[in-house]
């Protein structure tokens, strides 16, 4: 696409010419649940699963995630079907465990100050240079973030994805306010690049599509985006998750949008 015909506005726009898919559901709740999901996105064509197996939820008695089992089940269905997969860490003692499974940890927004957890993940994934998707926390700025980044990249990796997921205002029509202005700002201000996370902002699935089409007219690097194959009975976020045949849909919609920009979505 050409530039907007303003000199004195420079391009702020994107790293390079692809967005990736982080898509998957929630929680991993299955081998048959993840295997699904797994299906539809390689058939799809595209690169990478998420799936929670550490849960970080608000409230205790919550489903907490299957944790190694849910590790294993990922890394069949990643092996299987061709996909790398994503999953949150949350414990700076679960980090050697997770990092031997998956292909790209995870930060939650609850410990985006956990800094003894960003340093852990830092030294874990030194050698690996596994790549490290570090979520905004609900109220924290695009400073602070920036600054905690070298709790991570001063251990030795610095392939650091920023997760932009949503923070906190007076606003409680959406369950998060997506910051999407943090994509140009991220881009200003540092060489990282940025993944917008469509649906804990969300909160409700029929806002998804719209957040995502702005995130790839925002010039996001990335976008994530919950599946599952039964919504309704998920064990946490059903809400806001795609079923499948939804997720088709909106990629290829995503697809049309990301041209026009001379993107392609992987
Ligand atoms: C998640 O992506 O599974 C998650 C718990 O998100 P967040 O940390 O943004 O709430
Ligand atoms: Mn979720």
């Amino acid at each position: 696409m050409s530039q907007l015909p303003i000199p004195s506005i420079p391009d702020l726009g994107t790293k390079g010419d692809t967005i990736t898919i982080f898509a998957g559901p929630c929680s991993v709740e299955s081998s048959e649940q993840f295997d699904e999901v797994a299906s539809c996105i390689s058939d799809l064509g595209l690169t990478w699963i998420r799936g929670g197996a550490f849960k970080p939820r608000t409230n205790p008695h919550s489903f907490q995630g299957l944790g190694e089992e849910a590790l294993r089940i990922m890394k069949d269905a990643g092996a299987k079907y061709g996909l790398k997969t994503l999953t949150e860490v949350m414990d700076s003692a679960h980090c050697e465990l997770v990092h031997s499974y998956v292909d790209g940890l995870q930060v939650g927004a609850r410990n985006f100050q956990n800094f003894s957890l960003l340093k852990k993940i830092g030294e874990v994934t030194a050698d690996s240079h596994k790549p490290v998707l570090y979520k905004r926390g609900f109220a924290g700025t695009v400073a602070e973030w920036l600054a905690a980044c070298d709790y991570i990249t001063d251990q030795g990796n610095d392939n650091v994805i920023l997760c932009e997921r949503g923070i906190r205002t007076f606003e409680t029509a959406t369950r998060f306010t997506l910051d999407i202005a943090t994509v140009p700002v991220v881009h200003k201000q540092s060489l990282f690049p940025i993944c917008i996370d469509v649906s804990h902002p969300a909160g409700q699935r029929d806002l998804v599509p719209a957040l995502a089409y702005a995130a790839v007219a925002s010039g996001a690097d990335s976008i994530m985006i919950e599946v599952h194959p039964n919504p309704p009975a998920a064990l946490s976020d059903g809400p806001q998750q795609l079923t499948p045949a939804q997720f088709e849909i909106l990629v290829s919609n995503l697809r049309e949008i990301a041209a026009v920009f001379g993107k392609k979505i992987v």
